[in-house]
């Protein structure tokens, strides 16, 4: 078979970029090593329950295309994501708002948490903070880091926040309301039926292949293909041969509980306290206000990453975006390959901007 397409991985920015070729008209193959599509947005039901099985996911854009374009695909419920820190026995509301320093330090009005705030900032206070301990106090104080933020940054990372980079902190919104969601988006939902639904609909009348890795495909096959999407880590197309690019991975352990209802009353609960060796605790039911026969838990612990795990999050840090250049400079060399996604451009990518990458990948090249 002749193609024009083989795209490597069917998570979004391959499933995204497969429809659009395959809209246009183009002949295309999608292969995943997995057993299953969708990547790491691949949700199973269980007991009536749509499982997240590689994490939690919640959709959120301020992108109005992004949003138009996700919406042909499922039709997104209205939950948004409000999670809960646990640290010991004290529980807080994140994001960081006016009921997490309320709770923190009994105060009442806004004025009373800024005061509290530049207070403990005071000591080491840098206008431009140059690691993720520097953000954070400047952000939310010296207790807040302490209780919420220290022990889950390093449980998650691995690392020292003081060796970590700003950015990912300031992922979070701090504010000064009573308003606990987590994101400061425009449109926020999850796809009714489960993200594996969405990503099934984009990939509608398109060539699937699973359980297969890209390089034992292209070993076995007489099929051709004019161009490649390659979405997997980008080192391990290149056989690491510059070195290996760092990633934090996951362990997940599901559990079901026939008998409960209710385990934990929300959608996700962080345990930021360093000696729970877990980072969070996902009650999937929670996304879709509750239906589903007894619960379905899942404990997620971090782990380093080795070749040969599951890579989840690239860790952005100045040794490996430098490492990453280099490969970035082999992957230009490669013309006949385009590299997307988490994993293709090693970015720590929230999903719109997954799609929104893929859209314009897909503009240029079927222009
Ligand atoms: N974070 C934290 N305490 C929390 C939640 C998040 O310190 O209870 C920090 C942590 O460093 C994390 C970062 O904020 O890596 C970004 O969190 P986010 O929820 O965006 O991470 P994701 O959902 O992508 O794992």
């Amino acid at each position: 078979m002749k193609y024009d397409y083989l795209i490597v991985g069917s998570g979004l920015f391959g499933a995204v970029f497969a429809h659009e070729a395959a809209s246009k008209g183009k002949k295309c193959l999608v292969i995943d090593k997995r057993n299953n599509i969708a990547g790491n947005i691949y949700t199973a039901e269980e007991h009536g329950i749509n499982v997240h099985k590689y994490g939690a996911h919640i959709f959120h854009t301020s992108d109005r295309k992004v949003w138009d374009y996700v919406n042909e695909f499922a039709e997104f419920n209205n939950f948004i994501n409000a999670p809960v820190a646990k640290y010991g026995d004290e529980l807080y509301n994140l994001p960081f708002n006016m009921n997490t320093f309320s709770k923190m330090w009994g105060i009442q009005t806004p004025e009373e948490a800024r005061k509290i705030i530049d207070e403990q900032k005071k000591d080491g206070f840098k206008e431009n903070p140059e690691n993720l301990e520097e953000q954070a106090i400047s952000l939310v104080g010296k207790d807040i880091y302490e209780k919420l933020i220290k022990g889950y940054t390093q449980k998650q990372w691995g690392r020292k926040c003081t060796e970590l980079p700003a950015f990912i902190i300031k992922r979070l919104p701090v504010r000064f309301t009573f308003d606990n969601n987590y994101f400061n988006d425009r449109y926020q939902g999850i796809p009714v039926g489960g993200y594996t639904k969405l990503v099934e609909n984009m990939l509608k009348g398109i060539d699937v292949k699973l359980g297969v890795t890209y390089k034992d495909f292209i070993a076995g096959t007489d099929d051709t293909f004019d161009k490649v999407i390659y979405t997997g880590p980008v080192d391990e197309y290149f056989d690491f041969r510059l070195g290996t690019l760092e990633y934090r991975s996951l362990r997940f352990e599901e559990e079901y509980m026939p008998d409960c209802d209710n385990f934990q009353g929300n959608a996700a609960v962080n345990y930021t306290s360093a000696d729970v060796p877990y980072t969070r605790i996902i009650e999937h039911k929670h996304f879709e206000f509750g239906k589903g026969d007894g619960t379905v838990i899942t404990r997620e612990y971090p782990s380093e990453w080795k070749p040969g795990d599951e890579p989840y999050y690239p860790v952005n840090n100045d040794r490996n975006n430098s490492l990453y250049e280099q490969y970035k400079a082999l992957a230009d060399e490669e013309k006949n390959v385009i590299f997307g996604g988490r994993l293709g451009v090693y970015k720590y990518f929230d999903m719109d901007k997954v799609i929104a990458s893929a859209l314009e990948t897909a503009e240029k090249e079927l222009a």
